[in-house]
């Protein structure tokens, strides 16, 4: 099968090669990939900005129909279609994962970068990290239960919007777009959308088909802080960090109000950030760090993605698995939100 391998260390050494199709243990499935997902993380990888271990092939973010099941699968069958948690080779045995987080094991090594991924024609995983894609949903939509599943996780059960809020979100990208729209399903009362001008032409356009907003602010053309406060009266009860921008987050801390929450989900470029910490200390904020997703949220995302409550086509764009260069050349450029490759019988 032909995949998409990064072979080394260092910046690219990335190349589509022929591969061995793997072999489905007893307690694993074997999974022909409909589509996969690139991922901000598949880039850091590509310019050596990430964890990873080569030769792997990469990807993540799949859906696909189960061809094989091992012989100590009780819960699927061959024709099922699924999703994974790439929470692979997690422990069980640590601090982490005994309460409940997986997704945070140190011993972890998703697919993707730990282990090989879903930018190929099949894949291996293991029968307990799977979810069913319910009826109703397409396999492109669900290609994007991964990015939902974190937003799910982070924005819904730990930052936890309460109906009336007003919620500010910080990037475009599809993190923040399916933030926005889990924001009004869970009930804010104002939702406020920053960006940028390389954000106008394009993803402000899908945020508009989304109607996953009430006012946007490209905060090179506006001052952010007074038209929020303009907004809010008194702060935003909720900020959404989902750009990694310096300059993002110190305005997150400005806007807000006293008792507010952040929820971080955004990395930065660079290791630090300055940050007006006694500002963040006398308004009492709730900060909240995000990485990976839970297995809530993996339920509340496909079920929210199923009623269309959450919508993700209007992000979402498809490419032959061969044209991966492209593909990432223009999430790269802002040209795309989220694209999805597709594996070709070859
Ligand atoms: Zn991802
Ligand atoms: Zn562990």
């Amino acid at each position: 099968m032909i995949a998409l391998v990064k072979h080394a260390k260092g910046e690219g050494h990335m190349s589509l090669s022929d591969r061995p199709i793997p072999v489905c243990g007893e307690d694993e499935v074997l999974i022909k990939v409909a589509y996969g997902g690139i991922c901000g993380t598949d880039i850091h990888i590509l310019h050596d900005q990430f964890a990873y271990y080569p030769p792997v092939i990469l990807g993540h973010e799949f859906s696909g129909e189960v061809v094989e099941v091992g012989s100590a699968v009780t819960g699927y069958r061959v024709g099922d279609r699924v999703v994974g948690e790439p929470h692979n080779k997690a422990c069980g045995k640590c601090y982490l994962c005994r309460n409940g987080h997986i997704q945070n094991c140190m011993d972890k090594r998703s697919i993707g970068w730990g282990i090989d991924g879903c930018f190929t024609d099949y894949l291996v995983m293991p029968e307990k990290l799977l979810h069913r894609i319910p009826d109703g949903l397409s396999l492109e939509e669900a290609a994007m239960a991964e990015p939902a599943a974190i937003v799910a996780h982070q924005l819904l059960e730990r930052a936890r919007v309460t109906p009336g809020d007003s919620v500010v979100v910080m990037g475009m990208g599809p993190i923040g777009l399916l933030a926005a729209q889990m924001a009004k399903v869970a009930g804010a009362g104002k939702v406020i959308l920053c960006g940028t001008d390389a954000d106008v032409e394009y993803r402000l356009r899908v945020a508009d088909e989304l109607a996953c907003y009430d006012r946007f602010i490209n905060v090179q053309k506006e001052d952010a802080t007074a038209v929020i406060m303009e907004e809010t009266g008194i702060g935003a009860d909720l900020v959404v960090e989902a750009s990694g921008a310096g300059s993002a987050i110190r305005t997150a801390i400005g806007v807000l109000k006293k008792w507010g929450r952040l929820c971080a989900i955004g990395m930065t470029g660079a290791p630090t950030v300055e940050v007006p910490w006694n500002q963040a200390m006398m308004k009492v904020l709730d900060v909240q760090f995000n990485m990976s997703s839970s297995y809530n949220g993996w339920d509340m995302a496909l079920k929210l993605m199923a009623s269309g409550k959450v919508k993700t086509a209007p992000m979402i764009g498809i490419r032959p698995l061969r044209e991966w260069e492209q593909a990432f050349a223009d999430l790269e450029a802002g040209k795309a939100m989220k694209l999805l490759l597709k594996p070709e019988a070859l």
